[in-house]
């Protein structure tokens, strides 16, 4: 039985005192969550925001990490400087990362092996443009995005998270529908089925404006574990209404 899961990716929004009133409501509220909660803040909040989920149940995570153990890698941060702040999980391939900094399949199967080597579960994102959803490359993209993730890791690929984005509906309020989701998350899955049994149960999280209005349908679809939130998670009842609604 897979445990549904919400992770709010805050991506470069915050300050310290608006990430300090956003938890003190989340906080007030997560309580009643069935399903496991983490929040992926930018590196300069991950202590504020350590200290802030110290007592409650709610994950830290961070939002990328360096392929690079240490070493000369100027502005890079590591998973080990990511776990001495107490991150359970790290984005790994987001499509912001692939498009803005170039980010290669390779290079995002190897940050997700980082993350498993220090103990910390990567979210490894995927997901179509929409000039590849309209040219019918859906399929070839996701599976190729994901393949190069469980070739490496290949047993290990039972460890990670999955999040499905497709990049035409993030941050645009154009969701994909409940089918359109399922649809990717079913040939995510019959790939994973195909690297062990374990992987089978790996939890796949839909992520692409998922607002309180559509959570519930997307999430009862038989493969989507959860989802991966952005602009909601940066409003404390949205994202509480996105998490009651697994
Ligand atoms: P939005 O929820 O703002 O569309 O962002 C989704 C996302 O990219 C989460 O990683």
């Amino acid at each position: 039985m897979r445990q549904q899961f919400v992770a709010g990716n805050w991506k470069m929004h915050g300050s310290l005192a608006s990430n300090a009133a956003l938890l003190a409501e989340v906080l007030a509220g997560v309580g009643t969550a069935r399903c496991e909660v983490a929040i992926c803040v930018p590196y300069p909040y991950l202590s504020q925001v350590q200290q802030l989920l110290q007592t409650s149940q709610v994950a830290l995570g961070a939002q990328d990490c360096s392929v690079h153990q240490s070493g000369a890698h100027t502005g890079e941060v590591s998973v080990s400087m990511l776990q001495d702040f107490g991150c359970r999980y790290v984005i790994v391939g987001h499509s912001e990362r692939r498009a803005d900094h170039h980010e290669s399949d390779v290079l995002v199967a190897a940050k997700a092996e980082r993350a498993l080597e220090a103990g910390m579960t990567p979210i490894v994102c995927v997901g179509e443009t929409l000039a590849e959803r309209e040219s019918g490359l859906t399929r070839a993209v996701v599976l190729r995005q994901l393949l190069a993730v469980t070739h490496l890791l290949r047993e290990q690929t039972s460890r990670i998270v999955v999040a499905y984005e497709p990049v035409w509906a993030i941050g645009t309020g154009r969701t994909a529908t409940p089918e359109q989701a399922q649809e990717v998350h079913a040939v995510l899955r019959e790939h994973l089925r195909t690297v062990s049994e374990a992987a089978a149960g790996v939890r796949i999280l839909y992520g692409g404006s998922v607002k309180p209005d559509n959570a519930a349908v997307l999430f009862s679809q038989a493969d989507i574990d959860g989802g991966l939130i952005g602009g909601a998670s940066l409003k404390a009842a949205d994202f509480l209404a996105i998490a009651a609604a697994t």
